[in-house]
């Protein structure tokens, strides 16, 4: 999905979560940004390759709004990195180690982790074996499940008219936060 989309999902989720938990507004806005972050990673070895390599500004852009096989053509090193990062920010394989390792840790970041699960739980089914099907079992594979892709243009109208249905509902039904 978008990453405005992400953001808005987590967005609401948090509000929501903030109306029965005591959940701050630093821990609420990592929580969103966590919702966001697993889309970046992988840019950053095009963005590199643009500023110090033979890549450019439009390389970049065409990367991030990239179709499956048609993604421009780079170096097989910045493949090589930007395709392994995206595995890794979206698998629960991944995520489900850092998960257990902060879980004996560091528990106050087990809220902004629930932002990273979202991302990976919304992006398995809004994307298709056509459109990089999430690899949610990287290393093990990176196959993915071959769900609706986000880009689809009814599904895109769709998902954003129940966003806005959803913050109506909860404008109208807002409440003093706990926090
Ligand atoms: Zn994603």
């Amino acid at each position: 999905m978008d990453v405005f989309a992400h953001a808005l999902w987590a967005g609401a989720g948090v509000i929501l979560a903030r109306r029965r938990w005591r959940i701050p507004p630093r821990v609420a806005a990592l929580t969103v940004a966590m919702a966001v972050l697993p889309d970046i990673p992988h840019l950053i070895p095009i963005v590199g390759w643009s500023v110090f390599g033979d890549g450019s500004a439009t390389v970049v852009r065409e990367y991030a709004n990239a179709v499956a096989g048609q993604t421009p053509s780079a170096p097989a090193s910045v493949d090589f990195w930007s395709h392994n990062l995206y595995c890794i920010t979206h698998s629960a394989v991944v995520a489900g180690l850092v998960t257990s390792v902060i879980w004996f840790r560091r528990r106050v970041w087990m809220v902004p982790l629930l932002g990273w699960w979202s991302h990976i739980a919304i992006d398995v089914f809004t994307h298709s074996r056509e459109y990089f099907a999430t690899p949610i079992l990287y290393p093990f594979t990176d196959e993915g499940f071959d769900g609706i892709a986000w880009n689809t243009p009814w599904f895109l109208f769709a998902n954003y008219a129940v966003l806005s249905v959803t913050y109506l509902l909860l404008y109208w039904t807002r409440r003093r936060s706990l926090a």
